[in-house]
């Protein structure tokens, strides 16, 4: 084997490990090899600690009642709005607005923005690399204004292809809508020339974050984004927790997205006014405890270091792609891990990533397998789906191992 197996210098994954519960499960009488931390992470107890510890000691509605609980409540909510403000480099906590996650972000800002700023004939530029919740949403905006979806291509490597940059980009061009990290790919696109070259032309930028925030440290005051999603479950925190950034001028801009309680100021019989930033977009009863144990996540990852958890994943992925590559798999995406995330997609010979899947299964190993929201991604490279490992802070160069050598059951099993 001419690979190393040094240690990860940048994380204590040992450590790390004894905080996550559920890796001490076993599938079968096998540990469980977590390798899908792409589609969802794993929760540390701290993080389960403080949803539980809300609604133990401090439950109650926020922003509405005036006793004890209720100020608490608020609080601890508030609190964990300015430290996801603080942890992506946002000036100012009301530039983040709570949501249930990267789609729902993406859907307000598709309604709340687009469908008010958008006229016929203007252009929204996607790649296609992205997720199916950051293309979708626009296909929509622009079926209700008119306005046309353009897409940068890719390459044969897996990188986005900016050779006709000048044409796709352009006046015409209202908003540049484009991932920060491929979730099937791992690629990372050079995001801040491509929002230099937007504003360039005039146009807004929306960064898709659902995988760049949890795995690279990020300053959007710094990279100058006027939209970054956010979704918490992929960083440690609960399912529904997550964000939008967005530049303060542009929330104040923007119509309201869901309307009813809380989001208003006034209401007369005919129209309402509305709240404040980023009030205005939270309506009805939030995802309390959710955000305020996302808070206690971003505790954790701050803890860790960003640059450490970056430096481990590169370390992991560089060792994993060298593993993957010995043994024959074919990678999609490019394989530089100083330029690509965790995400491996792959084929094993010509076993279907489904069945691959499964077998992987019985060995413990829980990985993806299928389209991954990037459809576009799969007819590019035609295939129709592929196999996917993606690591986080508590995956090992062990567990990359363990992969490995189940590939070469599947192998026996399907006697290639
Ligand atoms: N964008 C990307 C790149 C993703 O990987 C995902 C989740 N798979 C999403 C968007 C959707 O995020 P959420 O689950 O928070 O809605």
């Amino acid at each position: 084997m001419s690979v190393t197996r040094e240690r990860s210098g940048a994380l204590d994954t040992a450590r790390i490990r004894a905080d996550f519960p559920v890796l001490e499960r076993t599938v079968g009488d096998k540990p469980l090899v977590y390798l899908d931390s792409a589609a969802t992470s794993q929760k540390p107890r701290q993080v389960i600690e403080a949803e539980a510890d809300f609604y133990a000691h401090h439950n109650a509605n926020a922003h509405r009642g005036i006793y004890l609980l209720a100020e608490e409540a608020t609080s601890m909510y508030e609190e964990a709005r300015a430290k996801l403000a603080r942890f992506i480099g946002a000036p100012d906590p009301a530039t983040i607005v709570f949501t249930r996650g990267t789609t729902e972000s993406t859907n307000l800002v598709a309604y709340a923005w687009a469908r008010r700023e958008l006229r016929e004939g203007d252009e929204i530029l996607l790649t296609e690399m992205e997720h199916h919740s950051n293309i979708v949403p626009w296909q929509l905006a622009a079926r209700d204004t008119g306005a046309v979806l353009r897409y940068l291509p890719l390459t044969d490597d897996g990188l986005l292809d900016l050779s006709d940059l000048g044409s796709l980009l352009t006046e015409r061009t209202k908003l540049l809508a484009v991932t920060g990290m491929s979730n099937s790919l791992g690629t990372l696109p050079p995001i801040r020339e491509l929002i230099r070259a937007a504003h360039a032309v005039g146009a807004l930028v929306l960064v898709d974050g659902a995988q760049l925030v949890p795995h690279v440290p990020v300053d959007v005051t710094e990279l100058d984004c006027d939209f970054l999603t956010i979704s918490g479950h992929k960083m440690l925190g609960p399912t529904a927790s997550g964000g939008l950034y967005a530049k303060r001028e542009l929330l104040e801009r923007m119509d309201a997205f869901l309307g009813g309680g809380h989001m208003i100021d006034e209401v007369f019989h005919d129209r309402s006014t509305w709240n404040a930033v980023p009030y205005k977009f939270e309506a009805g009863t939030m995802n309390i405890a959710q955000e305020i144990a996302l808070g206690a996540a971003i505790d954790y990852l701050e803890a860790l270091g960003m640059d450490n958890v970056r430096a481990h994943e590169v370390e992991l992925t560089g060792y994993a792609l060298e593993r993957l590559r010995e043994v024959g798999a074919r990678i999609f995406g490019p394989l530089d891990p100083s330029i690509r995330g965790g995400a491996i997609s792959f084929w094993y010979k010509d076993v279907h990533p489904h069945d691959l899947a499964t077998i992987l299964n019985e060995e413990g190993i829980a990985i993806r397998a299928g389209h991954h929201c990037t459809q576009l991604v799969m007819r590019r490279y035609g295939v129709p789906a592929t196999a996917r490992a993606s690591f986080y802070v508590y995956n090992t160069s062990e567990e990359v191992d363990a992969l490995v050598e189940a590939l070469a059951k599947a192998e026996a099993v399907f006697g290639l």
